[in-house]
């Protein structure tokens, strides 16, 4: 099996000037993740490493760089999941960490739990080795003047904010050469939210879904209504009835829009390794690796 691998650094209408360091945080990640994969590495390794290098990236909306709630708190969530088992792991408002997925990963392995959540997340996560860090070391000029802005006008936004507004949640979907998948999903959520909000990222079948007999996809975009349409779960289903990957993501914004009228994207890597990926917002970041045809590429998607 020839491996692949898909990144997504977000749905919006990226404005002009953040476009190259949106492809090259999702080129970044998809090089770290293709050469992971093929030196043998799998698929759950792959897309860990992937998008712990977006959060590491200040220019997405993960990790750090993260958005600020209404209390001015950084509040992230992410999950993994391996599609052979069908097993995940996700953690929900989770304050000072600097790489969330990399604690979903531990809880996905390490207990018989799959989603912890604000406190008990945190606590998992330091009791499990991992350093806490500042509100300030997550934090970035962008999100603080934004959060200034918020306490001068009160002004909290819903669907135009997909349209028009920063949104980078991160994402990445992969196969390895023993042909299972993976795919995992990280955000720092929508900005202004309520504390302790928790968006669709880290629900299983919502922000990613990973099944080694169809595909694996990672979503992002206005959580509520992609939870309301489980909209990986939903792309990755569409395969069942072979229409190609591309139509799978296709379908899936369709429903997302006609049925709930959502804006988001979708990325995935279908079991033969072929990727695709689709969105109804104005642009969308991506990058990918595909093994069978040797493709490599990554842009901005209008
Ligand atoms: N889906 C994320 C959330 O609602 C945000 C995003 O993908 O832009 O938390």
């Amino acid at each position: 099996m020839k491996p692949s691998i898909v990144v997504h650094g977000g749905a919006w209408d990226i404005p002009d000037d953040q476009v190259d360091a949106h492809i090259g945080g999702c080129t970044t990640a998809v090089h770290v993740g293709r050469d992971l994969l093929l030196r043998g590495s799998c698929a759950l390794d792959a897309v860990e490493e992937a998008v712990a290098s977006m959060e590491d990236d200040t220019i997405f909306d993960a990790g750090r760089g993260s958005v600020l709630n209404q209390c001015g708190q950084v509040e992230m969530d992410a999950i993994i999941m391996e599609g052979a088992s069908l097993r995940s792991g996700a953690v929900a408002a989770l304050r000072h960490i600097r790489n969330p997925v990399r604690v979903a990963r531990r809880l996905m392995e390490c207990t018989h739990f799959s989603m912890l959540a604000g406190d008990g997340a945190l606590r998992f996560a330091l009791a499990n080795g991992f350093a806490e860090c500042t509100e300030e070391d997550l934090l970035v000029g962008r999100e603080l003047e934004d959060y200034r802005e918020y306490l001068r006008t009160g002004v909290l936004r819903t669907r135009e904010e997909f349209a028009g507004a920063p949104h980078d949640t991160v994402g990445a979907c992969a196969i390895d050469r023993d042909g299972h998948l993976a795919c995992a999903t990280s955000t720092g959520g929508t900005r202004r939210k309520m504390a302790g909000r928790v968006g669709d990222s880290p629900i299983v079948g919502a922000g990613a879904y990973a099944d080694d007999t169809l595909g694996a996809a990672s979503s992002t975009g206005w959580g509520e209504k992609i939870m309301a349409v489980l909209l990986a779960k939903t792309a990755v289903d569409m395969l069942g009835g072979d229409p190609g990957v591309y139509a799978a993501c296709e379908a899936s914004i369709g429903i997302l829009q006609k049925r709930v009228d959502g804006l988001g994207g979708v990325v995935m890597v279908d079991r033969t390794g072929l990727v695709g990926f689709h969105h109804n917002t104005p642009r969308m970041a991506y990058a990918f690796f595909e093994g069978p045809t040797s493709e490599e590429r990554s842009g901005i998607r209008r």
